[in-house]
């Protein structure tokens, strides 16, 4: 079985194809969302049913339904599983070694300017200012506070 490698700006993170897969699965029984069965059938056509590697970069123009495999992966993470590669130490992070963090959506708007504030509340159609509502994110952190990954809930 092949792996599904993720690269964003701060790290390379990867994960056998099977967990994600599994993982995934896992979702769609308990959910139901429509975006999680096209990301599984993006994954299983994109490796051949698990016989490639499938290597995505950081892109937020793509389809919402892609860029939902942040979340998979961040859940992945939480119950320890792939393997990090943080790019400011070069180093290879033991997924034991990951610091999760819950963060708060005052913690999350604090580290925002206000100009990325304005142009969310654009995009969303907003009139009033942008007010984060409902639960934080999650951050992944190397042992020397490198961010690595972070998610909004
Ligand atoms: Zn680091």
């Amino acid at each position: 079985m092949s792996d599904i490698v993720y690269e964003n700006e701060a790290a390379i993170l990867s994960f056998s194809y099977e967990e994600v897969v599994k993982a995934l699965e896992r979702h769609i029984i308990e959910n139901e969302v429509e975006d999680d069965s096209k990301l599984l059938n993006w994954l299983k056509k994109c490796s051949g049913q698990g016989e490639k590697v499938i290597r995505l970069k950081e892109d937020k123009k793509r389809p919402e339904y892609l860029n939902r495999i942040i979340y998979l992966l961040s859940d992945l993470l939480s119950d320890k599983m792939g393997k990090f590669f943080c790019k400011e130490c070069r180093l290879n992070i033991p997924p034991a070694q990951i610091r999760v963090e819950k963060t708060t959506p005052f913690d999350f708007q604090k580290g925002m300017n206000k100009t990325t504030m304005k142009e969310i509340q654009k995009e969303l159609g907003l009139k009033s200012p942008l007010r984060m509502s409902g639960s934080g994110g999650t951050q992944f952190t190397c042992p020397q506070s490198h961010l690595l990954l972070s998610t909004i809930d």
